[in-house]
C-alpha cells in the first residue's frame, strides 16, 4: 500500500521532465548569449564594420536569435539612438517576430483575425529582448 503523500511514478516522471526541460532552456539561453559574445569578438578580430542602419524602418536579426513563441526569424526597430554617435541606446529597440508581423499585416488587409497572433508576454520574451538588445548595442550603428 502506498502512503498518502508519496509521489507516484507518474509524478516523478512528470517532475523529471519539467526539470529536464528547464535545464535545456537554460543551456539554450546560455549558448545563445555566448554566441552574441563570440560574434562581437569575431567581428572585432576580423575588423568587420558595424551593421549600418539608415532610414530603414526595421531590419532582420541574425538567424541564431529566434522567436520564443514560434521559432521564426526576428526583426528589430530602433527607437532610441544617440544622435551624435549613432549607437543605439540599451533597451531602445523593439524586437518582434517577422512571421507574426506578416500574419497581422495580412489579417489587417483581409479584415480577418490573425491565425498566429503572439502575446509578447515579458515572461516569455524577456531573455530574447535582453539578447537582441545586447547584440544590437554591440553590432549596429545608425547612419546620421
Ligand atoms: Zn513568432
Amino acid at each position: 500500500m502506498i502512503a498518502a503523500g508519496t509521489p507516484t511514478i507518474d509524478d516523478m516522471v512528470f517532475g523529471a521532465r519539467q526539470r529536464l526541460a528547464r535545464q535545456i532552456a537554460i543551456a539554450a539561453e546560455n549558448a545563445q548569449f555566448d554566441l552574441v559574445g563570440a560574434f562581437r569578438i569575431a567581428r572585432a578580430r576580423l575588423n568587420l564594420p558595424h551593421l549600418i542602419v539608415g532610414n530603414a524602418p526595421w531590419f532582420r536579426l541574425p538567424e541564431f536569435m529566434r522567436c520564443p513563441e514560434c521559432g521564426g526569424r526576428l526583426g528589430a526597430k530602433l527607437c532610441d539612438v544617440d544622435p551624435d554617435t549613432g549607437i543605439p541606446r540599451r533597451a531602445g529597440q523593439c524586437t518582434f517576430c517577422i512571421h507574426d508581423m506578416a500574419e497581422r499585416s495580412l489579417a489587417r488587409i483581409t479584415d480577418t483575425a490573425p491565425t498566429s497572433a503572439h502575446d509578447y508576454l515579458p515572461v516569455v520574451w524577456r531573455f530574447t529582448w535582453w539578447l537582441t538588445d545586447e547584440w544590437i548595442f554591440h553590432n549596429v550603428r545608425v547612419a546620421p
